[in-house]
């Protein structure tokens, strides 16, 4: 059965899988999505001896059905192989009371990863594809995680460029030195003085500007996107929660068929969403656990049906989840009334001019399938502390907000089936927070390198390879702008007139 894609706005033109991985963004503004979810009519405890590439073949080939089967399986093996620290890509690990499924295991040590070492392959092959010989230039707004690991799978792939833009102050320092030191001739890095928002909503007008896109087309170039509303980056983030259970089947943890409950920390709607989807094709998901930080609009919105982004914006020690503005939700929405593209539209034109949109009562029932909490700076910290006492795990403070979320929503409902928590970062990568919650009198005086040394010894693991390598390797990256100067930026990088 072949799937095609349309935009979530209106614009009723159908384009296949490699076209909408080639666009990232519909015409209209809208985000492409599979005109039906196809069913992943192939039994878990079938797939219990399939390596995670299988896995992930399996899913990925019933959404992106114009990619033969030989392109696919070599967009995969290019993507998750020794980039990747461990055999498994994905280790699910039992601590406390719940899974933790590591996603966090590629170059750049944070989820990211996951879905964009495999989308360079995926947008290349595309191109070669559709005949298309403009250069590929991928723009991204990133909340710190995002435009690393985009580097890294773009960093000197012929026939693309790739420009990052991130908050000046909304990334942590080691996700700035991650950015401002990356290699690749193709690579370009601008900081703004702004917050994640800023750069998101800088970016999609970008994308919306028509004079700009006709200089490009004069330059032998085109806009792609590698952020999370590329359905090329939501499909590779379908196939780790198959995996999951999978494992969970292969290990005697569970039955065939009984229900786990996924817990994700959310931020862009993008990791929960795949989990959605993966439920959407028939995995027997219970409770998608949606956990905000205090940027609690998610939460919200399950609560009262009330999208408001009108509300303080807080920067948090989980600054990949410090977004007000969740893009990917507008793929539920789409879902959840009844896939009419113009009620999607209203809502989206009334966030744009108010900031907020209800979704009527009669609407709500598709929403019954996730439950939204969150997790102020407080209680994150106690659950690293927490988790870190009772078990010796280490959790970052993405993951740790999806914890103490979990831990809530135990209490409230009694609900103990199995839970699988998506593990969105290393530990490492949020050192100082980390340290600080498990005992910050003893380490809050180290220097960050003393602190990778500190957090190796006391979570007994190896210093991961992303690590290592900021310690030396030099800045290349400083340039820093307004908001409003995000096109001169653009045009002064792809040296347009
Ligand atoms: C991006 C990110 C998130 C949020 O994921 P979304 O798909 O945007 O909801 C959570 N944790 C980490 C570490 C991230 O990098």
């Amino acid at each position: 059965m072949e799937i095609l894609y349309h935009s979530t706005r209106g614009d009723a033109s159908e384009i296949t899988a490699s076209q909408a991985v080639l666009n990232g963004l519909a015409p209209d503004g809208g985000l492409y999505v599979p005109a039906q979810i196809p069913a992943l009519d192939l039994a878990p405890e079938d797939m219990t001896s399939m390596s995670y590439q299988e896995v992930a073949y399996e899913v990925m080939r019933r959404y992106l059905t114009d990619y033969t089967e030989e392109e696919l399986k070599k967009c995969i093996a290019g993507a998750y192989d020794s980039k990747f620290d461990v055999p498994e890509i994905a280790p699910l690990k039992k601590a406390g009371d719940a899974w933790y499924l590591e996603l966090f295991h590629g170059a750049t040590i944070a989820f990211k990863d996951m879905a964009l070492s495999i989308l360079p392959h995926l947008m290349t092959t595309a191109a070669r594809k559709n005949g298309v010989s403009d250069k590929i230039v991928i723009l991204t707004a990133t909340s710190g995680d995002t435009g690393k690991a985009a580097m890294a799978g773009f960093a000197d792939v012929p026939g693309t460029e790739i420009i990052v833009f991130y908050p000046k102050d909304g990334v942590s320092p080691v996700q700035e030195r991650q950015m401002v030191t990356q290699k690749g001739e193709n690579t370009h890095v601008v900081a703004i003085r702004g917050n994640f928002d800023d750069a998101q909503t800088g970016v999609k007008n970008l994308f919306g500007d028509h004079s700009l896109a006709d200089q490009l087309a004069a330059a032998g170039m085109r806009f792609s996107s590698a952020n999370s509303i590329n359905i090329g980056r939501l499909v590779p983030q379908i196939a780790y929660y198959v995996y999951a259970y999978v494992r969970l089947l292969a290990n005697g943890d569970i039955q065939a068929g009984d229900p786990v409950n996924i817990v994700v920390p959310t931020g862009n709607f993008g990791n929960i969403l795949a989990a959605y989807y993966a439920k959407q094709m028939g995995m027997p998901f219970d409770k998608l656990i949606c956990a905000s930080n205090q940027n609690n609009v998610l939460s919200d919105f399950f609560a009262g049906g009330t999208y408001d982004k009108n509300r303080p914006f807080y920067t948090s020690s989980s600054p990949s989840m410090d977004i007000l503005v969740s893009s990917n939700l507008e793929r539920l929405l789409y879902r959840i009334c009844g896939d009419n593209t113009e009620t999607v539209a209203a809502w989206m034109q009334q966030l744009s001019d108010n900031g907020l949109y209800t979704v009527p009562e009669e609407m709500r029932a598709g929403l019954a399938d996730f439950y939204g909490n969150y997790a102020d700076e407080e209680a994150v910290s106690a659950r690293i502390h927490e988790l870190y006492q009772t078990t010796g795990y280490v959790l970052d403070p993405h993951t740790a907000v999806a914890s103490a979320v979990y831990e809530q929503y135990r209490k409230e409902t009694c609900d103990e089936k199995p839970a699988v928590i998506a593990s969105t970062a290393s530990p490492f990568k949020f050192a100082r927070s980390v340290l600080h919650a498990v005992d910050g009198a003893r380490y809050d005086s180290m220097t960050d390198m003393e602190q990778f040394d500190a957090l190796a010894e006391a979570a007994n693991l190896d210093t991961p390879a992303a690590i290592e390598e900021i310690k030396t390797a030099p800045v290349r990256h400083d340039m820093t702008v307004n908001i409003d100067e995000m096109r001169s930026a653009v045009c002064s990088i792809l040296e347009l007139n």
